[in-house]
Parts: structure tokens; C-alpha cells; sequence
């Protein structure tokens, strides 16, 4: 017997699957259907020590192994044929200081379930649009989100982890390790455990502002005229807009997130109106609510299984130029309810220091992604033409609006240039990873240097 297969026998508190097994299929689905790999066997460790021996025995026998927690790569890269992945979702602790402010959470949570766990405390934190995103994930890549303004991007949350390292050791990051993994993943080891900030929030004023299907293009640029000459003019720092075009029940709309994060509800109102009266709105979701409930609400809006990929590409502002070619492509979309267009935006006034961070895109910028995603392979054809043909012409407007880098977690590996992502802070990385795991044991991170 190896001794992977005999340390699993020892060990029957961990589960694993392999291909034989009646849940290997559900184990390994994950988000984007045609780019769900198929492992050598999927194993779901329970604690850091399971990780430790697990790491230990594959790197001694040149076992390759991914780590997987939400499984919403859109690349599929949190599993590779053959290898073995070390599937983190039964680590999903959330362990609450709310004297401190702080709460240590399992490497596998699920976004929505931290919410629902903080929510009991009246607390929240950073977190995805979509919160089906495993938070790990998200975090140790940047972590664009709603709350940038007030609380800084995912890594910025990140205080503490506990790790496995390359040479199969459990230990507490220092500040070195913890520079890497935020802006870095898992480049130098498996996050088991990572200690974030949270905040108390009670309430906050929340939902969806759908704009009337009709005049799409004249609504997009009348919203988007309105809100740049409003971000000149000052936003508060509570406020959170996440544009995006979907094919809802209405047909084709411009929809905006709405995140008023404080209890200042009636403040939260006025900029309500303020928002409401850039456009003709067809219906408005926005009430009263909790963080957590508001989350429930976007992410029945977002399908859980797709086919289909993502262009990602961060621009310095959103100039007429570009305005211009997303009123020209997006009222193309295809009508599939699943393809999506949205704006990711890190605005000026949010907190920008790196220190501390190897993630280096702290200037005020838009990441502007086109989704298309479908639920049939029928359809996938058309929907990656429609795709293509958007970024090609998002390509060709003004370079120097273009920022240097890339975000790693919504830009295909063969498109990545690490130094052009991490630009000044590319050398930091480059060290650290070279002193931390000079054989490049984590060699399936999405990192690589
Ligand atoms: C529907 C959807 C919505 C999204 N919304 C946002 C958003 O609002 N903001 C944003 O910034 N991004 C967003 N993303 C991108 C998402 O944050 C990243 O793709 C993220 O890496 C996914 O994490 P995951 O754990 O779900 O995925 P997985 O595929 O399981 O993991 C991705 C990679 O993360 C690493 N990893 C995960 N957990 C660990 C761990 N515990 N230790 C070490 N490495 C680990 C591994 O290298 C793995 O390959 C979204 C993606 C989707 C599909």
C-alpha cells in the first residue's frame, strides 16, 4: 500500500473521493462547468494537522495537489487532471472576538456562511458581490467588494493566518509570510486558518436598483455621466455601487447594487434619491436590511453552475471611449439569463496603502468584466463570440487608460505577467517566495513566480 492510501486508511476521519465514489461527481463540480478538471482523488482534511501530514506525504513522493475552497476559479484552476486536490470546505470554523474585532475563520468558509455567522454578533466584513465565493479565495487575491470605501479591499482584512507550509509545517505567519499571501494566495502554503477584522454594523440600506429595460444605452450613459460627475463632487465612504447589464425577468436592464453600509439609514435614503434619479428605475428592491440578507437577495440573481469564462480588464477611468464600446456590446449580450456585464470599481477615497501587501493596484480604477456564461453548451459558442468581440474592442481604445497589471483570479494563466501585476512589489514577492518554498512545492497556486 502507498502511503498516501495508507495514511487515508489510518486517518478515517478524513473523507476522500475517487473517481469510483458515488459523490466524486458533486465533489468535484465546481462553478464553470467546462473547466471542472478531474482530480486522481479529492481529499477533505478536517484540521491542520490533517493538512500538515497530507502536504508532507505528497510533496515527499512528487505527488502533485491543488488546493480548492469555493471552487469559483473561473478558470477551473483549483483542480487539475490527475493531481490530487485537497478540498478545504470542511474547514469552516468562524470564531468570533467582537471585543477585538477580529474572527479566525476556517481556509474553506463560504462567504455567505461568514456573513450569516457575523450577522448573529452585528458584524460584518469585507466580502465578494456574489457571496457563493469560497472567502479565502477571495481575500488572498485582492478581494474586490461594496465596502472598499469604508473598510479597504479583502486583503486589507487579513490580520493573521495559520499555515502549512512547504515543508509540511504548521505555524503562525509572520509578517513576511502574511506580505505574500495578501495579493500573493497560496503561493507559499495552505491558508488553514486566516484571522480578519470584522466591524459592527446592525443594519445597512441594501438591494437592487433595476433601471427600466428600454433605453438601455441612453441609461447606461445618462447613470454613468451622473455618477462620475457625483464621485467629483464626493461620495461618502459608506456608499457602494456595483453596476452590471443582466437579462432579467424585465429583458435586459442596467441593475445597480446598492450598499449603504451604516445605520444612518435616513442619510442612506437621501443618497437613495440621489442614485434612483439617474435613470428611469422599473423596480427598486432597496430597503432596510442586514448585510447577510442583502447578500441572499444578489446572489439569486447570479446562477450557482455555468459554462462559459470571464474577461477581466482594469482601466484607469471610465472614459467616454469606453463608455462607448460597452453601449455598442453590451445590448448584444446574448438573452441567456446566465451572461453578465459588470464594473468592479476601486474609487480614490478608499483606503490605498500597500504596506504590508504585495497587491499592488491601489490607484483609483474600474475593472470592467464581461461574463459570458450560459447553461447550455448549445448556446456556448455564440456567447464566447459575444465575449471576444467586447474585449477585442475594449483592447483597442486608449492604452495609457489601461492600468499595468491584471487581476489575477479573473485573468487565464497564459495572460498573466506577474511583474506587470505586481509591479514595484514584484521583487518582495519574488524573495519571499524564493525563502519560503524555493522548490516550488505549492506549484498549482495561482500565483507563480
Ligand atoms: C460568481 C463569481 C463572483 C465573484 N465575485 C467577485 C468579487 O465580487 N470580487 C472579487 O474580487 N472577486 C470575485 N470573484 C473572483 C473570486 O474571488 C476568485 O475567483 C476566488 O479566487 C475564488 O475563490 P474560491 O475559493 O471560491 O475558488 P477556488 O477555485 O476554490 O480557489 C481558487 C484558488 O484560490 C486558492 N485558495 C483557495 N483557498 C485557499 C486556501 N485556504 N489556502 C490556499 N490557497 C487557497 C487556490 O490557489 C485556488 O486555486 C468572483 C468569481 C465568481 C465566479
Amino acid at each position: 500500500m502507498d502511503l498516501l492510501s495508507k495514511f487515508l486508511a489510518e486517518n478515517s476521519h478524513i473523507r476522500f473521493a475517487d473517481s469510483d465514489s458515488p459523490d466524486f461527481a458533486d465533489l468535484r463540480s465546481a462553478f464553470v462547468i467546462n473547466a471542472t478538471k478531474k482530480p486522481s482523488l479529492i481529499i477533505r482534511p478536517r484540521s491542520a494537522e490533517d493538512i500538515s501530514s497530507l502536504v508532507s506525504i505528497l510533496t515527499a513522493n512528487d505527488i502533485p495537489f491543488t488546493i480548492r475552497g469555493g471552487g469559483h476559479d473561473m478558470f477551473g484552476r483549483s483542480q487539475v487532471d490527475d493531481a490530487v486536490t485537497i478540498d478545504m470546505r470542511e474547514i469552516c470554523h468562524v470564531h468570533v472576538d467582537q471585543a477585538l474585532q477580529t474572527a479566525r475563520v476556517g481556509g474553506g468558509i463560504i462567504s455567505m456562511n461568514l456573513l450569516k455567522e457575523l450577522e448573529k454578533y452585528q458584524m460584518v466584513t469585507p466580502h465578494p458581490v456574489t457571496s457563493t465565493v469560497g472567502y479565502v479565495g477571495w481575500a488572498i487575491h485582492g478581494g474586490y467588494t461594496l465596502l472598499s470605501t469604508k473598510y479597504g479591499l479583502g486583503v486589507d482584512q487579513i490580520v493573521g493566518a495559520t499555515v502549512v507550509d512547504a515543508n509540511g509545517n504548521i505555524c503562525e505567519a509572520d509578517e513576511k509570510m502574511l506580505t505574500v499571501i495578501r495579493g500573493g494566495g497560496g503561493a507559499v502554503g495552505v491558508i488553514v486558518e486566516a484571522k480578519i477584522k470584522i466591524y459592527p454594523l446592525d443594519q445597512v440600506l441594501a438591494g437592487a436598483i433595476i433601471f427600466q429595460p428600454s433605453g438601455l444605452v441612453t441609461a447606461f450613459r445618462d447613470f454613468n455621466t451622473n455618477f462620475q460627475q457625483a464621485k467629483q463632487d464626493g461620495f461618502p465612504p459608506e456608499l457602494g455601487i456595483y453596476r452590471f447589464i443582466m437579462n432579467g425577468p424585465m429583458g435586459k436592464t442596467l441593475t445597480v447594487l446598492f450598499l449603504w453600509a451604516s445605520s444612518d439609514i435616513e442619510e442612506g435614503q437621501k443618497w437613495l434619491s440621489t442614485v434612483s434619479s439617474w435613470g428611469p428605475v422599473g423596480m427598486s428592491t432597496v430597503t432596510p436590511t442586514t448585510v447577510a440578507v442583502f447578500n441572499e437577495m444578489t446572489n439569486s440573481l447570479v446562477p450557482s453552475k455555468v459554462y462559459g469564462t470571464i474577461h477581466a480588464l482594469p482601466f484607469r477611468t471610465l472614459t467616454p471611449e469606453l463608455v462607448d464600446v460597452i453601449c455598442k456590446h453590451a445590448p448584444l449580450q446574448p438573452n441567456h439569463p446566465e451572461v453578465l456585464f459588470g464594473i468592479h470599481e476601486l474609487r480614490a477615497d478608499a483606503p490605498m496603502s500597500s504596506k504590508g501587501s504585495v497587491f499592488n493596484a491601489r490607484q483609483a480604477h474600474v475593472v470592467i468584466q464581461i461574463m459570458p456564461m450560459t447553461g447550455s453548451l448549445e448556446t456556448l459558442d455564440e456567447t464566447i463570440a459575444w465575449g471576444q468581440s467586447f474585449n477585442d474592442a475594449l483592447l483597442e481604445t486608449d492604452a495609457a487608460n489601461r492600468l499595468p497589471c491584471s487581476y489575477i483570479p479573473l485573468t487565464p494563466t497564459k495572460d498573466l505577467d506577474f511583474k506587470g501585476v505586481y509591479g514595484g512589489k514584484y521583487e518582495t514577492l519574488r524573495e519571499i517566495k524564493a525563502k519560503l518554498d524555493p522548490d516550488n512545492k505549492f506549484e498549482y497556486a495561482l500565483v507563480q513566480i
